[in-house]
């Protein structure tokens, strides 16, 4: 069990050859297998209000409904957070309730368990359920962890310092707008902002560099008390689970209101998450140490580095974003990959993050997102951003419909996706985080 810091266990939840008697839970390509069980908040067309479910295979678990049936023993403790219409108050209770929950869903699930008749009852096709936002929002944090995107991307406006001093030793971050997060499925709305022309006039205008970020986030689960710090051994603590995040980006907008004070208009008009949360115990087995460039071993900061994180503070996960223009849609054509960079390559983690974060005394509560910034690959044709893919735009990526892309157009849809594989585990996927590109509001 996952105390005092130490990571999850790997247990029988995570035996690759437990199957379910949730068939389309075996299918050998579904994300949510019984080994994963992430959890989300729904609503279903007979308007039995936002519902808090677990994915498996092709179908949701209705936690709420099972509780009704007696049908998750033991559990009657967490019941007024398991019927909530959101994850905030089970994100509040921290791993051992977590850990318990994804036991009596795993035996709940698994194939022979007499009441499966009873359980299916209280599953819902994925296909009939809106998903909703998984968290309310207290905060969003926004961090800048991967050294190949703050090179390529300082490479742009810096060609004589890519990288800026203080890379290697903090998260450099930014506070981000938790008002605009939205869930998988909703459209980015072009924004529009003040930015500088070509002769050095300002106009307020629809952006014409409308970028996606590909992002892993994670959800606060036990905060920390104003005043109290987090010991990077017991980062785990404190971190819920993890999702995929769109942090929509206006390059134009950026450049231009970003000095000194950072991203503000650019970053704060839409930022998309993937619905499903998976729990750190579902990401166990994929715990890696963190890569570091060649001679950029441990961090330089003293309070962002102990020996098991130096062992398993990392989390791989295969990214994929993908991109389908409206021609490409209209065409029948589907998304095609872009970029395919992974998460284990990022600088600092998630839990350097969530130290750094607190090392002030800044409370974090439950449900706040905290996201790793651009996740980009050591080569340029992985990086998570259309400003590295294109270099700014001066290189356009090829579509199979012929077409070319330096930025976002109207009707382009990003389709963001990640996996964690390792021999002897079964694959669990994180579901898509998908928006679709709406013009601007008329003026
Ligand atoms: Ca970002």
């Amino acid at each position: 069990m996952s105390r005092g810091g130490t990571m999850p266990e790997i247990d029988h939840t995570h035996d690759a050859a437990a199957p379910s008697w949730v068939a389309s839970a075996n299918d050998a390509g579904t994300e949510f297998p019984i080994q994963n069980l992430p959890l989300g908040v729904f609503e279903t067309e007979r308007g039995t209000g936002a519902r808090i479910g677990v994915a498996i295979g092709d179908q949701v678990l209705d936690l709420a409904a099972a509780l009704d049936r007696g049908l998750l023993p033991g559990l009657q403790g967490m019941a007024p957070a398991l019927r909530a219409d959101s994850l905030n108050a089970l994100m509040a209770r921290g791993a051992a309730d977590r850990h318990r929950l994804r036991h009596t869903v795993f035996g709940l699930l698994e194939a022979g368990h007499s009441r499966s008749a009873e359980t299916s009852g209280c599953l819902v096709p994925m296909a009939l359920v809106r998903m909703q936002l998984p968290a309310r929002i207290g905060d969003f944090t926004d961090f800048f962890t991967s050294i190949h995107h703050a090179r390529r991307t300082g490479e742009l406006s810096r060609p004589d310092m890519p990288l800026l001093p203080n890379f290697r030793h903090l998260p450099i971050a930014y506070h981000g707008r938790a008002s605009s997060v939205v869930v998988s499925g909703g459209p980015c709305m072009r924004p529009r902002g003040q930015a500088l022309g070509m002769s050095g006039d300002t106009r307020y205008v629809p952006t014409q560099k409308l970028d996606f970020e590909l992002e892993v986030g994670c959800y606060v689960g036990p905060g920390n008390a104003l005043g109290e710090t987090i010991p990077l051994d017991q980062a785990e603590d404190h971190v819920f689970g993890l999702s995929l995040v769109n942090d929509w980006s206006a390059r134009d907008i950026q450049r231009w209101e970003a000095q000194p004070l950072g991203p503000f208009l650019a970053k704060s008009f839409t930022t998309s998450v993937s619905p499903w949360v998976v729990t750190l115990e579902a990401l166990a087995p994929f715990r890696t140490a963190p890569r570091r460039p060649p001679g950029d071993d441990a961090p330089l900061s003293a309070t962002l580095t102990s020996t098991s994180h130096a062992r398993h503070g990392a989390i791989e996960i295969a990214l994929q974003a993908l991109l389908q223009t409206g021609q490409m849609s209209r065409d029948g054509l589907a998304p095609t990959p872009i970029a395919q960079p992974r998460f284990g390559d990022q600088y600092w983690t998630l839990f350097q993050m969530l130290t750094h974060h607190a090392s002030n005394g800044c409370n974090l509560r439950s449900g706040d997102l905290i996201s790793s910034g651009t996740v980009s690959g050591p080569e340029r044709a992985d990086s998570g951003c259309l400003l590295e893919l294109t270099a700014g735009g001066r290189e356009p990526l090829r579509l199979p419909s012929g077409e070319e892309r330096r930025f976002l157009e109207d009707g382009d849809t990003v389709v963001l996706r990640g996996v964690c594989r390792r021999d002897g585990f079964r694959t669990i996927g994180f579901g898509e985080c998908r928006a679709q590109v709406a013009p601007a509001n008329q003026e």
